[in-house]
């Protein structure tokens, strides 16, 4: 049985795109409209030999639940049935009030957390990832989703704490 990461974090961060650009292929459902991603999905990835399964979430039904509930049961259940946790955080946005809830959520996880600060596309928006010390995650990994800017080191951090 292989190491379980799940991906959790707000609708439209990135999280589908960056599920693609760890499996090196494009499979995981990427779409502008928020919450399309309408289950939880498992897929089978390999990186440094090593291999893993990584959840792609998502589901969220506008209107069923508040946005920040529904994100941070996703993360609740990611907790429960993973061995480490990725949450992708927009950096050109900034922290919201839905990101600090989840990971209010993760703080309390006995497994690694990883913080990934996406949609850093070019150096510019590094400032910005600094930023995201504030949710006491620790250390906020830029990377661009998009273009695989950094992914190489954001796997790495992954394949580590699994
Ligand atoms: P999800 O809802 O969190 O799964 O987000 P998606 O993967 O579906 O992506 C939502 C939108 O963000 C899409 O338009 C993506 O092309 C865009 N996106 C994802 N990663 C990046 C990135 O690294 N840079 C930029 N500029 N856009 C991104
Ligand atoms: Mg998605």
């Amino acid at each position: 049985n292989q190491p379980v990461l799940a991906v959790v974090g707000r609708p439209n961060v990135g999280k589908s795109t960056l599920v693609n650009r760890i499996l090196g292929r494009r499979e995981a459902v990427v779409q502008d409209v928020p919450g399309v991603t309408r289950d939880r999905v498992a897929y089978d990835a390999l990186w440094n030999g090593r291999r893993f399964t990584v959840v792609d979430t998502g589901g969220w039904e506008p209107g069923a639940t508040g946005l920040q509930a529904s994100v941070a049961a996703q993360a609740e259940l990611a907790m429960s049935t993973s061995d480490a946790v990725l949450l992708v955080v927009d950096a050109t946005v900034g922290a919201t009030a839905t990101d600090e809830a989840v990971a209010k959520v993760l703080r309390r996880s006995k497994r690694p957390v990883i913080l990934a600060a996406n949609k850093v596309d070019d150096e510019r928006l590094l400032a910005e990832t600094a930023s995201l010390w504030s949710l006491g995650l620790g250390e906020p990994r830029p990377v661009s989703a998009l273009h695989g800017r950094s992914s190489g080191d954001l796997l790495d951090a992954i394949v580590d704490a699994l």
